[in-house]
C-alpha cells in the first residue's frame, strides 16, 4: 500500500524537493501552496500524514491543524522557519504531531515521517511498553529500567516522566504536556521541576549526563527521548 503524503508549502523550491525526495522513497505524494488547495485535497482523499508549512499565502498553517483536529487523526508534521518558535509550541500542544525548523535534510524529514506513522500505528494496536536503545532497556509493563543489564532505580515520579517520553519516543513532547501528565494540569508553568528531574534522570540514564543520548533537549519547546 502507498502511503500519501500531503505537502502544504507555499515555497516553490521547498515544495519540489520535498515532492521528489518522498516519491523517491515510495510515498505518493501531493503538494498545495495555499491553505485553499490543501483543503481542496483534503476533502477529495485524506493523505496519511500532512507536512504543514506555518507562513502561506491566504493564512496561517495553524488554521489547518485546528481544522483537522476536529474530525481526523491524521498525523501533522509542522515545518517552520526559527522565528516562529512560540507558534510552534501552541501548535505541538493543539495537536500537531512533530516538527522540524527550516533548514532540514530530507533524512530528517523521513524518520519524522516514520515515528510519526508508526504511533498513529501503535494507537490502534497494542500499545508498545518496551523501549530498547543502545544499551538502555525500559520496560513500561514491568517498571523495569535497565543500563548495559544493570537495573536502575528511579523514583516514581522520574519513571512518570521517562514513561512518557517512551510513549512518544522519536517525537518532541513539549514542556507544557509533560508538566501536565506527569504532575497534572495545574503544574504547567513549573518548567523548574522538568529541569529538576530531566538532570536526575540523565545523571541515572546517561553514560555521560553532559552529552546526553537518549533524553535530548528540544531548545525552548521540550524533550525528545531519542529512539534511532
Ligand atoms: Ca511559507
Amino acid at each position: 500500500m502507498t502511503l500519501r503524503v500531503l505537502v502544504v508549502e507555499d515555497d516553490r523550491e521547498i515544495r519540489s524537493l520535498m515532492q521528489s525526495s518522498l516519491s523517491v522513497e515510495g510515498f505518493g505524494v501531493q503538494t498545495a501552496a495555499s491553505l485553499s488547495e490543501a483543503r481542496a485535497l483534503l476533502r477529495h482523499a485524506p493523505p496519511d500524514v500532512v507536512i504543514l508549512d506555518l507562513g502561506l499565502p491566504d493564512g496561517d498553517g495553524e488554521l489547518l491543524v485546528r481544522e483537522l483536529r476536529q474530525r481526523q487523526s491524521v498525523p501533522i508534521i509542522v515545518v517552520s522557519a526559527r522565528h516562529q518558535e512560540t507558534q510552534k509550541i501552541a501548535l505541538l500542544d493543539a495537536g500537531a504531531d512533530d516538527y522540524l525548523t527550516k533548514p532540514f535534510s530530507v533524512a530528517e524529514l523521513l524518520a519524522r515521517i516514520r515515528v510519526a506513522l508508526r504511533h498513529r500505528g501503535t494507537a490502534l494496536a497494542a500499545a508498545v511498553t518496551v523501549h530498547a536503545l543502545d544499551d538502555l532497556r525500559i520496560d513500561l509493563a514491568t517498571r523495569v529500567v535497565q543500563r548495559a543489564g544493570e537495573p536502575l532505580h528511579l523514583t516514581p515520579t522520574e519513571f512518570k516522566l521517562l514513561a512518557r517520553l517512551v510513549r512518544s519516543a522519536g517525537r518532541v513532547v513539549t514542556h507544557r504536556q509533560l508538566l501536565a501528565d506527569v504532575w497534572g494540569a495545574e503544574f504547567t508553568g513549573h518548567t523548574h521541576y522538568l529541569r529538576l528531574y530531566m538532570g536526575q534522570l540523565r545523571a541515572k540514564i546517561e553514560r555521560d549526563p553532559a552529552e546526553p543520548r537518549h533524553l535530548l533537549t528540544e531548545t525552548g519547546v521540550g524533550y525528545r527521548l531519542a529512539d534511532v
